[in-house]
């Protein structure tokens, strides 16, 4: 079953009381599946005011893409079968977003190799577009939670180089060679598409995501065993994101994929380097 459609609810400020209103927000395909669109409407409960804020296609902003993911977890597409036409399918990527012929490239290959990620909504709209163009695909949804930045803004405004992606044997092997991997913990993400992001120590971990939603996020530290590299600790310490023990499932896929030994769970004090304490912690609340 694939979602064409997801909704949530998120608190707003009242335009005409100033007092708490519940803005319910959704993405939406309309035209046969052709179209990707998003709405908005607004209740107070305290005054009875109501507003329409938006109906209709135009990109999703970002604060109501992050509320679905939050509120129903990321969805994947994969191709059903090895591509036989690439051109049907960049045609297919590039009409669907008007993107530059490099981008549209850039997705194919993600598609390609290890699928595309967003919401269900969004996955959906892919798959009837490359459905078209007849390139068959899959969604996969319901596979876990995802977590948006609830960080201080100027931190995400900072920006930042985005983190390493390792989501094989050989780029693990390949970012380990350039860095001092035993030395200390690094800054992890675990992206939408399932994929290990590393950065270096301290790094904000809202750079290291690109300043997108993530399945899970931490502190990880490796070690040289007997059999190769493997993980010595984890932790879901991110302040940026508040990940909780519910992510460890994505952390640990994300490790198996690269082939990656680990603890089995989050372990207590990923920093013995620092002395800081990188405590397993509650969470992030959720809408509403
Ligand atoms: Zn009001």
């Amino acid at each position: 079953m694939v979602s064409t459609e997801q909704g949530t609810r998120m608190a707003a400020r009242c335009a005409a009381c100033g007092g708490e209103a519940v803005r319910s927000v959704g993405q939406f395909l309309c035209d046969g599946g052709r179209t990707l669109a998003w709405n908005a409407e607004s209740f107070c409960p305290g005054c009875g005011d109501a507003q329409c804020e938006h109906s209709g296609p135009e990109p999703t902003p970002q604060d109501v893409r992050e509320a679905l993911l939050t509120a129903h977890g990321p969805a994947r597409l994969r191709l059903a079968a090895p591509l036989g036409d690439p051109v049907a399918a960049l045609r297919a990527l590039r009409e669907g977003t008007g993107a530059s012929p490099l981008r549209a490239r850039e997705l194919l290959n993600e598609l390609r190799e290890f699928g595309l990620a967003g919401t269900a909504v969004e996955m959906a709209f892919w798959r009837v577009r490359l459905a078209e163009r007849g390139v068959g695909a899959e969604v996969e949804e319901g596979f876990g939670r995802a977590y948006r930045y609830v960080g201080p803004p100027e931190l995400r405004e900072a920006g930042g180089a985005p983190g390493t992606p390792v989501r094989t044997a050989g780029e693990f092997a390949a970012w380990a060679g350039t860095v001092g991997v035993a030395e200390e913990p690094f800054t992890f993400v675990v992206d939408l598409g399932g994929a290990l992001r590393l950065a270096p120590r301290r790094s904000e971990h809202v750079a290291c995501a690109g300043g997108e939603p993530v399945m899970g996020a931490g502190e990880i530290g490796f070690q040289v065993a007997a059999g190769g590299w493997e993980v010595a600790a984890v932790s879901n310490q991110s302040t940026g994101y508040c990940p909780d023990l519910v992510s460890w499932p994505a952390v640990a896929a994300a490790l198996e994929r690269i082939g990656l030994p680990h603890p089995g769970g989050f372990t207590d004090d990923v920093d013995g380097v620092s002395g800081q304490n990188a405590r397993v912690r509650g969470g992030q609340a959720g809408w509403m």
